[in-house]
């Protein structure tokens, strides 16, 4: 029998103790018989339970009788345990006596303190899990009081930490999150929250924070700290990490806004690249918003017809004439007006919106060709920009296969802008994709030349045609020194590789002349023609190439405002 059971009298004197007891109470029968079950109380709880007896006696009421409690006891050696504890009544005659049953719980108790403790933390780190930190952060928010001190909450996710992973195996990534908490526990005073909230998920939970330098030096430090090598079986591994971090008061009024304030900080720092920490700001979430309202509408843009083309001549600098021209496209939104590519593009980009947008550009572009070759425009070469999610798609020859099949272009007239970027990223890849666009027919050119990073060992591999000067070099001449020095330098680095150049942004006569003057061959910018619808552009045209050639009399009214 695993139940001490234990007789009283109405008085609170034992008078059984079983075998049970004497193991669970560390006393022998004979040394308890006839003492008061006082003895095996602890100190704050005696004579409470007498007191109950005697109000049982007395009202026929109590709460100890027929139920069982949890209540402390204390063995022979003075250390107290909790026990579950059953009193019941027997009437013998005239005597009442009272049959305690006992049972030591201690080790239930662990067990639950044990459970309580894996329920709430991270198996494989030790950290607190979603649903402590969860816990800590409500206890947090309610009682924070003082306005001076604020909470901080900062999200922290490995970069790229998949690829430790799939590379050196799931132990591997083990470690280096096991080490990775252990880092983080340094980052914080005693008493702050380290989680670990999912994966390569981090959360950390400031609850004294009383300037927001505090929380940018933790900031700062957890990225130092993640970011120094970790040693896995020997061999070193580098990990960065992204940080975004919001705070309570001043940033949410409640404990989902501030998940959310610091989910959308961390956002924005991962958006930026590896390593970046940012902080939430009203702008920011600003931003955020605007970024999401673009790409909400921009995925209805095609179907309802909101996005529009329009042209921008390139014209021969010797001979001023028209001999090209650049697609750039509008977007009117229902929703949002007007909206710059410069701001759209990007979106479309990372939603991979741009696929089937840029293959409606392409096939638009290509059809305006034979549209204007139709109505007595000579042919012209049609540039169509080619962002970095277009080009590194796999289908992409074949699709531009199909579209000049389609529209019946011929294929030496189409011109693709590409920025550096997009073919250094992946440079191998991007030779053999140049060179099955070259196979077709296609013009290739480098857009925004100058701004991106440029790597001449490829360029001097890539089957390209020219290079666009990018429009910030063109802005100040002729006085600006340096950016004359950049121009002269590109253009001679053009020449050397045998491509031709073509200048953006060309505004004023100067420039022109400038260009004209290098050998650069053709130009493109406002004081030629802004970029106009297809109706216009035939007028524009008419106007640049039916003149007789006068060198020095440029057109001047060619400025036409879309
Ligand atoms: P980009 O390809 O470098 O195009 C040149 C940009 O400079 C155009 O801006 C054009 O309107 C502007 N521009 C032309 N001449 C002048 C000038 O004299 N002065 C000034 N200040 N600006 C001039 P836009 O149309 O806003 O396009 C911005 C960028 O968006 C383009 O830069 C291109 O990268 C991208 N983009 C536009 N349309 C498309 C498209 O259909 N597909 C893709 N992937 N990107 C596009
Ligand atoms: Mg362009
Ligand atoms: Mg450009």
């Amino acid at each position: 029998m695993i139940d001490g059971i234990i007789t009283i009298d109405s008085r609170g004197i034992i008078e059984t103790f079983n075998r049970a007891a004497e193991t669970i109470f560390g006393y022998g029968a004979e040394e308890v018989l006839g003492r008061s079950i006082n003895t095996l109380m602890p100190e704050p709880h005696r004579s409470r339970h007498i007191q109950y007896l005697t109000r049982y006696l007395s009202s026929g009421q109590s709460s100890v009788i027929g139920q069982g409690r949890e209540v402390e006891a204390m063995r022979k050696d003075g250390s107290i345990f909790p026990c579950d504890l059953a009193v019941s009544e027997m009437r013998l005659g005239e005597r009442v006596l009272f049959i305690g049953v006992v049972r030591d719980i201690t080790t239930h108790k662990q067990n639950e303190q044990r459970l309580r403790f894996l329920a709430s933390r991270d198996p494989l780190t030790g950290l607190a899990n979603r649903t402590l930190f969860r816990e800590r952060l409500e206890q947090a928010i309610l009682s924070h009081e003082s306005e001076n001190r604020s909470i901080a909450l900062l999200f922290i996710d490995l970069d790229r930490f998949k690829n430790i992973n799939d590379t050196l195996g799931y132990q591997a990534g083990d470690q280096v999150l096991w080490e990775a908490a252990r880092r983080l526990e340094r980052c914080v005073r005693e008493g702050n929250t380290v989680a670990r909230l999912s994966g390569d998920e981090f959360t950390i939970l400031i609850d004294d924070v009383n300037s927001t330098e505090t929380v940018e030096s933790v900031a700062r430090d957890v990225r130092h700290q993640l970011s120094q090598p970790y040693d896995v079986d020997g061999r070193e591994v580098y990990v960065s990490a992204c940080i975004g971090y919001a705070l309570y008061p001043d940033h949410a009024d409640s404990v989902s806004n501030l998940l959310k304030r610091a989910d959308t900080a961390l956002n924005e720092a991962k958006r930026k690249g590896s390593g970046n920490f940012e902080f939430y700001t009203s702008e920011l979430s600003a931003r955020i918003e605007r970024h999401l309202q673009i790409e909400n509408s921009l995925r209805r843009a095609l179907e309802r017809e909101e996005l529009s083309l329009v042209y921008q001549p390139k014209v021969d600098l010797s001979s001023q004439k028209i001999n090209g021209c650049e697609a750039l496209m509008r977007w009117n939104s229902a929703e949002l007006g007007f909206v710059s590519p410069a701001e759209f593009i990007p979106i479309a980009e990372e939603s991979g919106m741009i696929i089937p947008i840029g293959e409606w550009v392409l096939k638009m572009a290509c059809l305006q060709v034979t549209a204007w070759h139709a109505a007595g425009l000579p042919l012209i070469r049609m540039a169509v920009n080619l962002s970095a999610r277009q080009f590194h798609d796999t289908g992409l020859t074949s699709r531009i296969l199909a579209i000049v099949a389609e529209t019946g272009i011929d294929a030496t007239l189409l011109e693709l802008e590409l920025t550096e970027s997009t073919l250094v990223e992946n440079a191998n890849e991007a030779i053999q994709v140049l060179r099955a666009l070259k196979r077709l027919g296609i013009t290739l050119s480098i857009d925004d030349f100058g701004t991106g990073y440029s790597s001449l060992s490829y360029l001097k591999k890539f089957p390209i045609d020219a290079l666009k000067i990018d429009q910030s070099f063109v802005r100040e001449i002729p006085i600006n020194q340096d950016d004359i020095a950049i121009v002269r330098a590109i253009v001679s680095l053009a020449k050397s590789l045998n491509l031709k150049i073509v200048a953006e942004g060309l505004e004023t006569i100067e420039q022109v002349h400038f260009l004209r003057d290098l050998d650069c061959e053709q130009g493109q910018g406002y004081y030629f023609s802004r970029p106009i619808p297809a109706p216009e552009f035939m007028t524009v045209f008419h106007r640049f190439n039916d003149q007789p050639l006068f060198p020095h009399t440029p057109p001047h009214n060619a400025l036409v405002r879309t």
